[in-house]
């Protein structure tokens, strides 16, 4: 088994092994082999780790002019352009994501990190006019040990966007990525300390989150939880938080409409609607999972959208070409085909995909599934895999009832060429994101969250940057 890269625990500067010595294998998804060993933490590791930030926190980061915790961001962001090739190739070998969209992320992050090291420098608090005189005014304090806790579907972007701004704004973090994509978090623990990051203030501990995450999210010394994964986990994780009134952030599961009106232009919609579900195999919390199409147009929208979606190039995720690599894992395809045998007994047509191609790998070729009822399993649950399914409305009313029936809200496209209707449906649509005649859902600059069960907070933007202090007004009589 070679060694890809570092695959110890990033804890105050240095890799260290676990404590223990317990290791957890990798299998990679597009061979179905096993081909290298994660150290796995456990609690002695989280009480090190937390510890250690502690201290980074109270020797010096949080009182660092913020001027110069962007001088260390910039220069990390510098790092993650120079190490562009060897990150995407350890993205793409660990979760068997396409190489062009490995190295797509891996430039993001490098943008998110140079975002935060810009914005850190204009973020301030207020002078408040109050009635009784004297001066009064709000600092943004940080809050102190940070727990970023990360999934497998996009490890860099989301191990970045949480780290970058929380350690703008002056915290230390102990970021605890899956456990089945932990390679390119610890690559980062090194590179930012290389990049100038003080010991102890990025802690990187891999390991099972069922096994320590309750112990590090209940860590006295952790003041916020800012948490990526499922709906489930998530609502675990603020339950425990809420004894200590600990901070969290969650961004969680969707189930997000695709939603097409006849006057819409249906070639462009129809092109590039299968990459906004089938993306990362859609393995993708925005994945446009259910697709409203206005019956006098339907016909047409599902001949043209088959067809795109037949030519998707599904394979080795090291071809440059590809487009659709394998799921994660093996756990992973079959709960997806779970889905897919509920749909096939119900009788739903399946107008192409849903079958293994032949070959090892965790492949699934991507299925667009036809008349669905609103009760399916396939229709209401996230999929978190390559299906799709597609329903015809007549009614603008009783088709907002349907989107907005799920207890999910996170993202969604809506396509059409009536400004008005735009706007009237935008303001409708529950959710935390929503593209008009486009499919793009994560923007640096702009905030990135669920309504309803799809989450609390947002991520990006300058709100993440306020997500990660506190606010103190402060009056001084005069
Ligand atoms: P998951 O909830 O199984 O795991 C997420 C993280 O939580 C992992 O690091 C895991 O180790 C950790 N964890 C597990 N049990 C824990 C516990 N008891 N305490 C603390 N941490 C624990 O999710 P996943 O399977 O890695 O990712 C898929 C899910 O993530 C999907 O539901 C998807 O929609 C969601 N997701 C949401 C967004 C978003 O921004 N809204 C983005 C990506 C993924």
């Amino acid at each position: 088994m070679n060694k890809p890269c570092e695959t110890r625990l990033f804890i105050d500067g240095t890799y260290v092994p676990a404590a223990k010595g317990r290791v957890t294998p990798l299998i990679d998804p597009a061979t179905e082999s096993s081909w290298c060993e994660v150290a796995a933490a456990d609690a002695d590791d989280i009480e090190r780790a937390v510890n250690g930030a502690q201290r980074a926190f109270e020797d010096g980061w949080r009182d660092l002019a913020p001027g110069k915790r962007a001088e260390i961001l910039f220069n990390i962001a510098r790092l993650i352009r120079e190490h562009q090739e060897e990150l995407a190739q350890l993205e793409m070998r660990n979760i068997g994501k396409p190489i062009s969209d490995a190295r797509d992320e891996v430039g993001l992050s490098a943008r998110i990190f140079e975002y935060y090291a810009g914005a850190v420098t204009k973020f301030f608090g207020q002078t408040i006019p109050v009635a009784r005189g004297g001066f009064d005014f709000t600092l943004r304090q940080p809050m102190g040990v940070v727990a970023a806790i990360t999934p497998w579907n996009f490890p860099f972007p989301i191990a970045s966007w949480k780290v970058a701004p929380a350690l703008a704004a002056g915290n230390c973090v102990v970021l605890k990525p899956a456990s089945l994509s932990p390679l390119t978090a610890l690559r980062l623990g090194g590179l930012a300390h290389e990049a100038g990051l003080p010991a102890g203030v990025l802690q990187v501990l891999a390991g099972s989150g069922g096994k320590i995450g309750d112990v590090l999210v209940q860590h006295p010394l952790v003041r916020k939880i800012s948490f990526t994964g499922s709906t489930e986990i998530g609502a675990h994780i603020m339950q425990l938080a809420s004894r200590d009134i600990k901070r969290v952030s969650l961004e969680l599961g969707g189930k997000s409409p695709n939603i097409i009106f006849a006057d819409a232009d249906l070639d462009q919609a129809a092109a590039s609607s299968p990459m906004s579900v089938f993306a990362n195999c859609g393995q993708d919390c925005c994945a446009r999972s259910r697709v409203f199409v206005e019956r006098k147009v339907y016909d047409a929208f599902v001949e043209k959208f088959v067809e795109a979606t037949r030519r998707l190039v599904v394979g080795d995720p090291s071809r440059p070409e590809t487009q659709v690599g394998p799921l994660v894992s093996a756990a992973q395809r079959n709960s997806v085909e779970d889905f897919l045998v509920s749909a096939r007994e119900a009788n739903r047509t399946f107008a192409c995909g849903g079958d293994r191609p032949d070959g090892k790998g965790y492949y699934l070729r991507p299925a667009v599934v036809l008349g669905c009822e609103t009760t399916d399993r396939i229709w209401r649950e996230e999929v978190f895999g390559p299906a799709v399914c597609v329903r015809a409305f007549d009614d603008e009313e009783q088709m907002l009832r349907e989107v907005n029936a799920s207890p999910y809200g996170l993202s969604g496209s809506l396509w059409t060429n009536d400004l008005k209707r735009a706007i009237r449906v935008a303001k409708r649509v529950e959710s935390g994101v929503l593209s008009v005649n486009s499919h793009s859902s994560v923007h640096v600059e702009a905030p990135f969250g669920g309504f309803k069960q799809s989450g609390l907070g947002r991520d990006l933007g300058m709100a993440a940057l306020e997500g990660y202090t506190e606010l103190k007004n402060v009056y001084i009589a005069l």
